[in-house]
């Protein structure tokens, strides 16, 4: 079973990569223009996230796959990263394993050049990371 915390992960890398939200069944799809706002998750976000878990939006689900955000959150599915790109991917927990990412559509993708998505988590290590991309890129 995927945690809340996990499943919020799983929203916002695939919304960094452009990924819309499909809500209501599919028949609306929604995507915050900010997803992180410093060291927590922006308004947006939250927002977005509030609507998911409202029984009013129906099946909700990352636009390219088809496990709804509920199914997620059920004992049934785990999230595991995609052998491919590290991506979090709805894995089944029992049974034979689902293997769909949504990075399967992206052109160009996996891109290790460009920045990857994140979780709004700042510890000394991620900053130590920035840090060393900077002066790499400097040079
Ligand atoms: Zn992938």
């Amino acid at each position: 079973m995927a945690s809340e915390q996990q499943v919020r992960q799983y929203l916002a890398y695939w919304f960094q990569l452009g990924k819309r939200l499909m809500t209501h069944n599919g028949q609306q799809a929604l995507k915050p223009a900010s997803i992180i706002a410093g060291d927590r998750y922006s308004d947006e976000f939250e927002a977005c996230w509030n609507l998911v878990r409202s029984p009013e939006s129906g099946d909700c689900y990352i636009e390219g796959t088809t496990q709804t955000i509920q199914e997620l959150l059920s004992s049934e599915w785990e999230i595991s990263d995609c052998a491919r790109c590290a991506m979090p991917v709805p894995t089944r927990s029992v049974g034979m394993p689902s293997y769909e990412c949504p990075c399967s559509d992206l052109p160009g993708w996996p891109d290790t050049e460009t920045p990857q998505p994140r979780s709004p988590v700042q510890t000394a290590d991620s900053l130590q990371k920035i840090c060393d991309r900077l002066s790499r890129s400097s040079r």
